[in-house]
């Protein structure tokens, strides 16, 4: 079993006797309710972890949009 002693909110340290602390799934820090970020149903550390976690959701391929990269091997000239 893991010591509660060990968790308490990354922002105001909080513990979980005085919190219902609960894990960011991103970067894994305990938060407390007034230190979480809702986003969709879900709680994350800050607004950045949220962004985090429903990027690497979303297969972002932004490879479409570099196409005049790509295309090194036909010279204009
Ligand atoms: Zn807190
Ligand atoms: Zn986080």
């Amino acid at each position: 079993m893991p010591g509660p002693d060990d968790r308490s909110c990354y922002n105001c340290g909080d513990t979980e006797g005085e919190a219902h602390l609960e894990r960011c799934m991103v970067c894994g820090k305990w938060f407390c309710p007034e230190h979480s970020f809702k986003q969709t149903g879900r709680r994350f550390c800050s607004a950045g972890c949220a962004r985090d976690f429903f990027w690497g959701q979303t297969d972002e391929d932004d490879e479409g949009e570099d196409d005049d990269t790509t295309q090194r091997d036909a010279p204009e000239r």
